[in-house]
């Protein structure tokens, strides 16, 4: 940071941050994950986050542009994730960062009430699909219950093909997509998979351990940027739920016992040079 910023910034600070309108400060509005607050802020202000989105954009593109050009005997199909794959949800993500979550009550009016927004891209890439003649079918873990206030976030957007048969929601208990993948590739040719959750992909990368992850990314190696198109997410996921061996963790002093397990770090030696 060059130095009048930092005076500048010191400057802010001191003021109360009255340049601020983001997070309201107050008493009974402490931080209670601090592990979040970063990976929210690198979503909502970094302009890499941003890049990294168009640049997944533009090779779905290409892949769309390649797939056209060979002949399939079956109807085309894109499989797309809705969230932080096409919505984007930061602001509830920075509403979790300066509040204890209460799930699934918090998510479900903020599905209602919150601003849908776009992940970069996304509304682009999808007019292509669309203009192209390809079903896109949105695949999604968010509830049933979810069905109205989703399609009505995507059409505010202005999204493409929205409808009961092309938004697949979670029914059952579990996380896996598998069975709404195939229902849609027994009668589709799916040219492309696009997420920001391996799980959004196949079942194949469900490991329960991070290496079993690892290595179901190294084994499909040649598939990312080609069939399986990634979006990034920083902020939760497949990644951070197996750290904690897949339960639901609502005491932020157990999640940071795994996050601190987990994590790690260059250990100088007692009598390493400087
Ligand atoms: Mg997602």
């Amino acid at each position: 940071m060059k130095r009048p910023f930092l005076f500048l910034a010191v400057g802010l600070l001191l003021a109360g941050c009255q340049g601020t309108h983001h997070a309201p400060t107050g008493p009974g509005l402490a931080f209670h994950d601090k592990a979040l607050l970063m990976a929210v802020l690198w979503h909502q202000t970094s302009a890499e986050y941003r890049a990294l989105c168009y640049q997944a954009f533009n090779i779905a593109r290409e892949r769309l542009e390649e797939a056209l050009a060979h002949p399939s005997d079956r109807p085309r199909a894109v499989i797309i994730d809705v969230d932080e794959t096409v919505l984007d949800n930061a602001l509830y993500d920075g509403y979790l960062v300066l509040n204890p979550e209460q799930y699934p009550e918090d998510f479900y009016r903020w599905l209602r009430n919150g601003p849908p927004r776009l992940i970069p891209g996304a509304a682009d890439f999808l007019a292509a699909v669309d203009r192209a003649g390809v079903a896109i079918f949105y695949l999604t873990n968010r509830r049933t219950v979810t069905a109205e206030d989703t399609l009505r976030q995507l059409s505010v957007l202005g999204l493409p093909q929205l409808g009961p048969d092309r938004l697949l929601l979670r029914t059952g208990q579990g996380r896996s997509k598998e069975t709404r993948r195939a229902s849609v590739g027994a009668t589709n040719d799916i040219v492309l998979f696009v997420g920001d959750d391996l799980n959004d992909f196949s079942d194949h990368f469900q490991g329960d351990s991070i290496e079993a992850r690892k290595s179901a990314v190294d084994e499909h190696r040649s598939d990312f940027g080609r069939r399986f198109v990634l979006l990034p997410n920083a902020v939760g996921g497949s990644w951070e739920k197996v750290l904690y061996h897949d339960n639901d963790l609502h005491l932020v002093e157990l999640k940071d016992h795994f996050r601190k397990h987990y994590l790690e770090a260059f250990s100088p030696a007692p009598n390493a040079p400087e």
